[in-house]
């Protein structure tokens, strides 16, 4: 009879940490995120911006306020250029930050160099690169790194698969993003 009851009891509690396990939430916030939720962006060079505007266009599509567009004449570069270290896929550069540390202008850079070599291991050009903007977006959309989870934000993810915010990056912004309007 104790026996049962143990086991019932150890069943609920199993219940219990699995049902938070699953809510349990990855994301994190990043201060020096961009200080709008309408961004503009200037790719250098054009080149590649389809890529670029695709990656946009799949924030724009998810439940969030954002709004990202390319612009020409927009302070924030998107620059897709060779950078010597491949372990560096991509970065976001805050620039000019508000008396709260939002930046009110940013840079992107997308190491093509990186890019060309996941190509070599038979990945896509276009989805690893849209994956990599995609997720520098994230910070400027106030998220910040994580090193596991299949999300948009885990900097070991497969950039061939995962291009486009999942849930929990979703869940990030729309928690944290624009904290001080
Ligand atoms: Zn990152």
């Amino acid at each position: 009879m104790l026996k049962k009851k143990t086991s019932l009891i150890l069943t609920a509690i199993i219940r219990l940490v699995l049902l938070f396990s699953s809510s349990v939430y990855a994301y994190v916030p990043l201060k020096t995120g961009y200080l709008s939720p309408s961004i503009r962006f200037a790719p250098q060079p054009s080149q590649y911006e389809s890529a670029l505007i695709s990656a946009a266009a799949f924030w724009n599509a998810a439940s969030t306020k954002v709004y990202i567009s390319r612009d020409a004449n927009a302070d924030n570069t998107v620059i897709m250029g060779n950078l010597s270290d491949t372990q560096i896929f991509g970065s976001y550069t805050p620039q000019f930050l508000d008396r709260h540390g939002q930046a009110s202008q940013f840079q992107i850079w997308i190491n093509q160099t990186a890019v060309v070599n996941q190509t070599t291991l038979g990945k896509d050009f276009w989805n690893v690169a849209q994956s990599i903007f995609a997720h520098e977006l994230g910070h400027a959309l106030h998220i910040g790194d994580l090193r596991s989870g299949d999300v948009l934000m885990n900097q070991l993810r497969d950039r061939n698969k995962i291009v486009k915010p999942q849930p929990d990056d979703i869940n990030g912004v729309n928690a944290y993003v624009y904290p001080k309007q």
